[in-house]
């Protein structure tokens, strides 16, 4: 495998998280109240629980207190919300994550909207979500902007560049459609509908693929020299972690590309902890 293609998330998310430890060095030095995330599960979906056990682990490491809560799948919509807005008014906590999927009988886009916009590390608030469509990036949605500091110190060019995103989700494909149009570049977004998949994938000078299907995006369907973002979590016929993309087979096609594990993955978690840090700082001078 040609390693000088690979796209090292791991490897960027160190250099991050060194910066996040040394910010909060600083505020230990101060006898300072340190950063705190509150994360919120409901249920035992296990996929959530590792979400959260990593999540946990990269905030302890760095230095931020995190609280994970859970709580029971059948506890109901309304003592969610009361549970939420405590965590709204208490001041020792920054930041506010509600680990999604919740069970079917919460109306999730409800539950989100009751986190108060200034502990909504997540960004996943319609203002915050509304704020970054206009171009104002104050705190961003961690996938989204764990891809765009990729892309950054890559130092892949954006501007003129086609871009084509795989996924339209209001966690990923979205958010990161507008940032990557308000980045100058010309985007073209795909879904489940969308005819003629590989006509639109083989234009892209930059694609970006978050669907949850492990090795859709196969040789054929690439540009030669093309830049692959692959955000897709998956496990393949092995039980082993794999992205959307036929890694192997891809790679000697491309320019350049993201690997899974150690792609997009650790730089949602960098991406975290530097909102809950940015949370922190606006929450102490508020
Ligand atoms: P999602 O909400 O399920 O969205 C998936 C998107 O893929 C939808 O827009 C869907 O289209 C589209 N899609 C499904 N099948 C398709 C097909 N055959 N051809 C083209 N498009 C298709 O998922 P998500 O939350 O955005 O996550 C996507 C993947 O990224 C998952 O594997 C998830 O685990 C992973 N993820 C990883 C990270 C990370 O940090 N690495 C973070 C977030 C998500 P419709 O809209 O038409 O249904």
């Amino acid at each position: 495998m040609d390693k000088t293609k690979i796209i090292d998330g791991k490897m960027v998310s160190e250099l991050i998280k060194t910066k996040v430890t040394a910010e909060i060095i600083e505020i230990k030095k101060k006898n300072y109240r340190l950063p705190s995330l509150t994360i919120i599960q409901v249920g035992d979906n296990k996929a959530s629980s590792t979400y959260i056990k990593n999540k946990k682990i990269a905030c302890e490491k760095v230095g931020i207190i995190c609280n994970a809560l859970t709580y029971p799948q059948t506890i109901s919509e309304t003592t969610l919300f009361n549970i939420i807005n405590k965590l709204n008014q208490d001041s020792s906590v920054d930041a506010i994550l509600v680990q999604l999927p919740l069970p079917s009988h919460i109306n999730s886009e409800k539950i989100i909207n009751t986190i108060a916009i200034k502990k909504d590390v997540d960004g996943f608030t319609p203002q915050i979500l509304g704020r970054l469509m206009l171009g104002h990036y104050q705190l961003l949605p961690g996938t989204p902007k764990g891809i765009m500091l990729l892309l950054e110190h890559y130092q892949i060019k954006l501007p003129g560049q086609h871009v084509v995103i795989i996924g339209r989700s209001n966690i990923v494909g979205k958010p990161l459609a507008n940032l990557l149009i308000n980045a100058s570049t010309t985007v073209t977004v795909c879904h489940s509908q969308t005819k003629d998949l590989s006509s639109f994938t083989k234009q892209a000078d930059i694609l970006i693929v978050a669907v949850g299907k492990p090795k859709i995006i196969t040789p054929e369907m690439v540009k030669e020299n093309a830049i692959i973002i692959d955000v897709g979590v998956n496990r393949d016929e092995n039980n082993k972690l794999c992205g959307d993309v036929d890694f192997e087979n891809v790679i000697p096609k491309v320019k350049m590309i993201t690997p899974v594990p150690g792609g997009v993955g650790p730089m949602t978690i960098a991406a975290l902890l530097e909102n809950i840090l940015y949370l922190y700082y606006q929450n102490n001078n508020s």
